[in-house]
């Protein structure tokens, strides 16, 4: 079975809560299966358009998210753990909710860090921009903490 339709990106605060607005559509693609294992799985893609805002002149610039799916549904955790790496699991109590949030999950990860205009009208060099968000912005970034893990990684 076969399944495409448009959620509406509205419809998915957590990534809502990263873009500029919440206007846009996501194109979703499902395949409805049985695999070799006897394992019920959904698989397809995600993509559409979303608004973030540009580092530059702090205006929303649009660009292209997109989720590649491929769950397999199981009854439980530990059916979950059981699965083959290739899957993630789809918990099937809340099959409808579930999947919905998986798939923004996977957007959100297909979030560009950060985005400018290509032809954005304020031309700043990279490195004023570095500065002025350093003064700026004080509250740390996740992104940030996760460089300095890795920093901290690398020395070790
Ligand atoms: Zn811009």
């Amino acid at each position: 079975m076969k399944i495409e339709g448009i959620a509406s990106v509205a419809a998915m605060p957590r990534l809502v809560s990263l873009l500029a607005d919440d206007t846009g559509e996501i194109q979703v693609s499902l395949q409805f299966a049985t695999d070799e294992q006897r394992l019920r799985t959904a698989t397809g893609s995600a993509r559409g358009q979303v608004n973030v805002t540009c580092q530059r002149c702090l205006e929303p610039v649009a660009v292209e998210v997109e989720a590649t799916v491929a769950l397999a549904v199981v009854l439980n955790e530990e059916q979950a753990k059981n699965l083959p790496r290739y899957y993630d699991p789809l918990i099937v109590e809340a099959e409808d909710v579930e999947l919905l949030s998986l798939i923004e999950d996977e957007l959100i990860l297909s979030l560009p860090l950060v985005a400018y205009h290509e032809d954005c009208s304020i031309q700043t060099s990279f490195g004023e921009a570095e500065e002025a968000a350093r003064t700026q912005d004080t509250k740390p970034n996740p992104f940030s903490v996760l460089a300095e893990l890795k920093n901290k990684a690398d020395k070790s």
